[in-house]
Parts: structure tokens; sequence; C-alpha cells
């Protein structure tokens, strides 16, 4: 999804006097302002980080396993203040701000604690071939990790990247969404709280681009989360410094409901996964295959539960869209689906109301609609019938994207989820694996490349680096122009002794 502006409505972010002004998408308040990055700023924040990063790298991981559990400390027990101000700036309802934070002090915890373990220096054993060497593998700090951030999940999302990448002992440059500034400077500040002697995590604040500056800045890294269309122009300009970046892209994840599903589970879930934060999450569900024996009692099991949320900015169910250009975006999605053929048994045409979307669920919608393949980021799910659960997989695996999904069922469930196209995984739940911090969290396709989160997620933020060491000497020298003609025939004969056999 391209940031789409409509300046002006509330929420739209306005630069005022070199300064970022945050606003309420509900009622257009002043949350707060920043001073944006200009000129040399982002490359005098990556200069500083440089700095601090030999330092931080010398703590070590105990050092820095102390450092951020300290963090951890500090969100835990903010964590009604800082998701007052994500309900405040970006519109989320506290109980889904509530449950974010939790899920990012989780995996700073996992991050943290295990850093070390999956990280440091160890011996690796050899083979026969090189039986008079050890090898030694760690992975070292890149440096500098530049992270940028979208706005619908202001802090899991950089959290998922910097945690991980500080653990691994680099220092992190954050570039928030210019929607969500002021919870991306809370963040910063925290840790400075824990962390006062340098700048180990530092933000640079502006439109997109201050992203863009952050990519050519010299950064050792770039972690990308956001919209597919940026993720394509992030890598382009990391390509021109031969810059590694990770990529976490949009997507538009499927629910398969089998025939031997839990229909109550499965409704629940759906309602969750879809709408959740107003339907703005990357890995929420966006349509739902059912198979035909329960398509209609899931279905009204669905509407059932859906339309007893309630919508609007304190206390309610589903808060406002944050940024305003999405209405349109959630509106022709609609428009086109009915234009089509499919039915709204739940809102429809006239759901849009600005800043709000009630929700609305489609059903019978064509597949080559946008509201199946396009990502909507709104409060609607498409519901489509198939015959079976090999017809959902394949409707499913349909799309470029591939970054989550679920699937209802017993005894082909799991079965079904791992031959789904996509990163991730939920089997009688949704999007539950963001939570797990042991299992890596990324896309495949036009969803990304790459993986935050588990060990995966930490190896990314450090470069292999590989040693061997000569224990002895070689008795079949081979790396050396004083290997003799004997010597090699033996080379010979100990490859077709090893290798040569026909299976
Ligand atoms: P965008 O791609 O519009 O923006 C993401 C970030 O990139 C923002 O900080 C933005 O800054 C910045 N940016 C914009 N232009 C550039 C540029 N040319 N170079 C570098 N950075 C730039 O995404 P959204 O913020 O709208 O986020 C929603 C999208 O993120 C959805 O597609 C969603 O699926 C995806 N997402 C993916 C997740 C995942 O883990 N795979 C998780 C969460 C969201 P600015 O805001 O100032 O324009």
């Amino acid at each position: 999804m391209t940031a789409v502006r409509a300046p002006g409505a509330p929420g739209a972010p306005i630069i005022s006097d070199g300064r970022l002004v945050s606003t309420s998408p509900a009622t257009g308040a002043e949350v707060g302002r920043l001073p944006v990055a200009a000129g040399d700023d982002v490359t005098r924040a990556v200069a500083r980080a440089r700095e601090a990063a030999g330092w931080w790298a010398g703590l070590g991981f105990t050092g820095r396993r102390e450092r951020l559990l300290r963090w951890r400390g500090v969100l835990a027990r903010r964590i009604e203040e800082l998701a007052e101000l994500m309900h405040a700036e970006g519109g989320k309802p506290v109980p889904d701000a509530i449950v974010e934070v939790l899920t990012a002090i989780e995996h700073i915890d996992w991050a943290a604690r295990n850093a070390g373990r999956v990280l440091r220096p160890r011996r690796v054993r050899s083979r026969l071939i090189l039986a008079e060497f050890t090898g030694h593998l760690e992975y070292q700090p890149y440096g500098v990790v530049g992270v940028i951030g979208p706005w619908n999940y202001p802090v899991f999302t950089p959290v998922g990247s910097a945690a991980y990448a500080l653990a691994a002992g680099n220092t992190v440059v954050l570039k928030p969404s210019e929607y969500t500034p002021v919870v991306g400077q809370w963040l910063v500040d925290s840790l400075a709280e824990v962390v006062p002697e340098q700048p180990v995590l530092t933000a640079v604040h502006g439109l997109g681009d201050v992203g863009a500056a952050l990519c050519r800045s010299g950064v050792d890294k770039l972690a990308f989360t956001g919209s597919t269309a940026t993720a394509k122009k992030v890598m382009a300009a990391c390509a021109e410094t031969l810059t590694p970046v990770l990529l976490e892209a949009g997507g538009k994840d499927a629910m398969i409901v089998d025939s031997d599903a839990d229909l109550d589970a499965a409704a629940e879930a759906c309602v969750w996964g879809g709408l959740t934060n107003a339907g703005q999450t990357c890995i929420g569900i966006e349509r739902v295959y059912a198979v035909e024996p329960v398509f209609d009692a899931f279905v009204g099991k669905v509407v059932e539960r859906a339309g007893r949320l309630t919508v609007g900015a304190d206390g309610a169910d589903i808060g406002p869209i944050t940024m305003p250009g999405q209405l349109d975006v959630i509106r022709r999605h609609i428009d086109d689906a009915l234009a089509r053929g499919g039915r709204a048994v739940l809102g429809g045409a006239d759901a849009v109301q600005p800043p709000y979307v009630r929700p609305t669920i489609l059903v019978d919608v064509p597949e080559d609609s946008l509201a199946v393949r396009e990502e909507t980021f709104g409060p609607t799910l498409t519901i489509n019938r198939v015959r079976d659960a090999e017809e959902a997989v394949t409707r499913a695996n349909a799309l470029p994207y591939g970054l989550g999904g679920s699937v209802f069922g017993r005894r082909r469930a799991v079965a079904i989820a791992r031959r789904l196209r996509s990163g991730m995984a939920a089997v009688n739940s949704t999007l539950t694996f963001a939570g797990m911090s042991t299992l890596p969290f990324g896309g495949v396709g036009e969803s990304g490349f790459g993986r935050i989160h588990g060990e995966d997620g930490l190896r990314e933020f450090g470069r292999p680096k590989a040693v061997t060491r000569r224990r002895a000497r070689s008795l079949l020298p081979a790396m050396t122009f004083e290997r003799t003609p004997a010597d090699v025939a033996r080379l010979v004969k100990v490859t077709k002794l090893l290798y040569g056999r026909r299976r």
C-alpha cells in the first residue's frame, strides 16, 4: 500500500516550521511535533550511531542483555501510557495497543536472552576432507542498522527489527512513519533512560524522503517494514551501495475453513484476524475460503459476531482509519466487489463514513476483483465458497503476496497450512505466529524476504564470520603448490572412495 495523503484531514501529517506535526485521525487534535531531519541530519545521525556501535558491541552479549531487559521493564511498567499514546496518535483502540506492546515486550525479552546463545563464537565440526582443521563460526554485528517502520503497528514492527538488531550488537537509526512519529520517539526516549551513555537507538523524522535518505546514508543494513511498492524503492536505493536489505512488505492473507472445522472458533478468529486494528494489519485476514458444506453456517456466525462490534473513537472495538487517504481505497474495493456481483451480508456501499469504516462482510466476490487481489487495509472481509480444501489452497496461493495465513480444521489442517505459499500460518487461530518469539516472521514473493524474530531474526542482524584453524599437518595436501603428483593421485583415490558411490 502506498502512502496516500489527504492534507488537512484529521490524522494527516503536517510539516510546519521544520517540524512534523502529528495529529489524531479521530479528532485532528495535535499529539506532538518533532523536528524534521533536513540536509545532512540523517548522515549525522548515522555517524553518531556508528560511534556508539563500538561501545555497544563492546558491552558484549551479557551487558546488552542487561540493558535490553531493563528497557523491557520500562515498557512493561509504562504499558498503559504507551498504549494511550498509540491510541491518540494512530486511533488504535487501547486494548489492541496493549496487546501490541505486550508482544513487543516479549520479543525484547527473548532477543535479549537468546542473542548470546545463537550468535556467539562456537566451534564447528570439520569433515574428513579437512580433518586437520577446526571451524569457528560467529555472527558479528553489522554496525549501524537503519529501520524504517509503518504506522499500523508503530511499536511491534520497529521493535521486531530494532530489538533483534540491538541484541546482536548493532546500533539502530529508526525512521518511524510520518503518521506515528511520536510513538517512535517514545521508544527512543525510553531506551535512552536505561542506556544514557550513547545513542544506540535514535530516530530521524520526516516524510518518505527521509526514509530514502536513510537508505543512502551508509547504514550497514536496512530493515524495512511497509508496503510492497515502497519496499521496491528501498531495495533499488540500497542496491546503489549494495546495502543488504530485509523487506517485510504487504500481504493479502487468506483463511481456509475446512469441513471439520469448529465453526464458532473459526468465526471468532476470522472476525478478530480480519477486523482487529480496523483491518489495518499486514498479517490480517482479508479473504476467506470456506468449503461448501459449512459455508452458510460459517458466514452466519461471522456476520453475527462482526455485527456486534462497535465503531468509534473511544472505547469502541474498531477505531478510525489511520491514514485518511486509505478511506478511498476501501470504498473502491467495496464498490468494485458489489459491481462485479459480490453481495454485502454486513455493511456494504455506505460502510465508509470518514474517518470510520463499519465492518463489511462480502460474499461470492469474483476472484479477480480488487477486494480479493489487493490489500484493502480496512475492516472488510471477503468470504468465498469453495468445493473442497484443495480448491481453497489453489485460490489462497493464487496471489503474488505470501505473508501469513490461517487454517481451521482438524484432520488436514496442518497439511494445508504447510502447503500455503506464505512465510507463516496459524492453525485454528489467526496472527498468533507474530507473538511467538521463537518463530521467524516474514514473507515470500511480493511480501518480501528476510526474517525478524526467533533465531533466524537474530542471525539476520549478524554477519556470519567463518574461521578455519589448522590443528595438524595435512595428510592430504591439496591447497598448496607443494603437493606432489602422488598427493594428487591420492586425492583422486580419496574422492572416489568418499563420494563416488552411486547412491
Ligand atoms: P509505506 O510503504 O507507505 O511506508 C512505510 C515506511 O516507509 C514509512 O516510514 C514511510 O515514510 C517510508 N517511506 C516512504 N517512502 C519511502 C522511500 N521512498 N524510501 C524509504 N522509505 C520510504 O507503508 P505504510 O506506512 O502505509 O504501512 C502499511 C504497509 O505496511 C502495508 O502494506 C502493510 O501490509 C505493511 N506492513 C507489513 C508488515 C510486515 O511485517 N510484513 C507489518 C506491518 C505493515 P512516510 O510514512 O513518512 O511516508
